[in-house]
């Protein structure tokens, strides 16, 4: 509510909190608002919501890192020496060697030559996808593709054609009947995609992209740290470690720190640096989250057990839901575990529900999901004891068959 003092008593009264309120009730009736809640001290795998601490299987924290103790040390040596901020953009004078030694530590991860680290994934997508792309081209997104990328696609001024989700051949088909009429062709995918938790078949997209003179951008923000051999992603999984043209990957989620970068070659970096807006026009990120990250990327590395674990966990939570008959889907030891509802309001009140018996679960609703497919999305962490996953999967069953 708006104050009845005013500095202007004379002026007409403001009509926005009025519209407002109208808009947030309808988002309401359709099960559509959503609201902060404040989540506490995270410890591995559990968090304190509302003052009882629960199991969380609803964060990105895949290995168990944004709470490691190593991790926060990195960090708070680099804060007492440099202290906290940037304090500008990286091209005026906020670039510091801790910026640069982190890109390199992740070129050599990924396997690319050059990366370049931005203040957020989101960040990357609405900065880099315009700057490869513009009117006269033509960029092809899948379906499910999340919204930064979606954002991004929107400001490139491009021509925007969105494929069936994962589906190569109709792809294939659009890059046959149309690529000829625009200049660049640039093909958006996810390596996971974060809310079906399924994989691109990146090893098919390669090929069809270069017959077609097609760039390829894969967002690897749930594959980077968990797949592959060494947790390079999605690429080194799939084999394609040296031919995707562009690959974004985000230091927030397996890594447990706060940023992200993009990756690829000499060229494509030097160009971002003096076209991607995003980039550019932001402050550089406090160097001692550079420090944090450099420290969780060597744990990852060394410490090849979380890896196997969240995988064998994922599997072991999904062979139950199955079994008892739930609509589960994604890769048989995918680490994303999306259990179909449909309901937006139905999904939410079971969010609620398993809240109650000590579980924090995602509830996702449109936008972020097609109308009818809102649902459960439980992700999996590599310090998640088995026996909480197992007490997890009878809670679900439990609820489920209630409602
Ligand atoms: C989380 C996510 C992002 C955003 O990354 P942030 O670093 O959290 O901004 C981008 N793309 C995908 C696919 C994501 O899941």
């Amino acid at each position: 509510m708006s104050s009845p003092f005013s500095d202007h008593p004379l002026l007409p009264p403001s009509t926005m909190n009025a519209a407002l309120d109208d808009a947030l009730r309808a988002l309401e009736a359709q099960g559509l608002k959503r609201a902060l809640r404040q989540v506490q001290q995270r410890r591995a795998g559990t968090v304190l919501l509302g003052g009882d601490r629960v199991a969380d299987f609803a964060s990105n924290d895949y290995l168990g890192l944004a709470s490691d103790p190593r991790v926060a040390r990195a960090a708070h040596a680099v804060l007492q020496a440099e202290g906290t901020g940037a304090a500008a953009a990286r091209l005026i004078s906020g670039n510091h060697p801790i910026h640069e030694a982190l890109e390199h530590t992740l070129a050599r991860l990924k396997g690319c030559d050059y990366t370049l680290l931005f203040p957020s994934g989101y960040m990357v997508n609405v900065g880099a996808i315009p700057a490869l792309a513009d009117r006269g081209d033509v960029i092809y997104s899948d379906a499910l593709n999340h919204a930064s990328l979606i954002d991004g696609c929107r400001l490139s001024r491009a021509t925007v054609r969105v494929f069936p989700h994962n589906d190569l051949d109709a792809l294939e088909r659009m890059l046959a009947a149309e690529r000829s009429q625009f200049r660049r062709a640039l093909i958006v995918v996810e390596g996971v995609f974060s809310m079906d938790g399924d994989y691109c078949p990146l090893d098919r997209l390669v090929p069809i992209a270069r017959h077609h003179e097609a760039w390829t951008y894969v967002d690897d923000a749930h594959g980077t740290g968990v797949l592959g051999a060494t947790g390079a992603g999605s690429l080194e999984h799939f084999g394609v470690s040296r031919d995707v043209d562009v690959v974004v990957g985000t230091l927030g989620k397996a890594l447990g720190t706060a940023g992200a970068y993009v990756g690829g070659s000499q060229e494509l970096v030097e160009f971002l640096v003096s076209r991607a807006r995003s980039f550019i026009f932001t402050t550089g990120s406090p160097p001692a989250m550079a420090a944090a990250t450099l420290e969780a990327l060597r744990i990852a590395e060394v410490e090849g057990w979380r890896r196997d674990a969240v995988r064998d966990r994922a599997r072991r939570l999904r062979r139950r839901l199955l079994a008892a008959g739930l609509q589960v889907t994604g890769p048989e030891d995918g680490h994303i575990i999306p259990l179909l509802i449909g309901d937006a309001v139905r999904t939410m009140a079971t969010v609620a529900d398993l809240r109650r018996r000590g579980f924090l679960v995602g509830g996702v609703r449109p936008p972020t999901v097609p109308a009818g497919t809102s649902r459960l999305r439980i992700s999996m962490s590599a310090v998640h004891p088995v026996e909480l996953v197992d007490a997890l999967g009878a809670t679900l069953i439990d609820v489920l068959r209630r409602v």
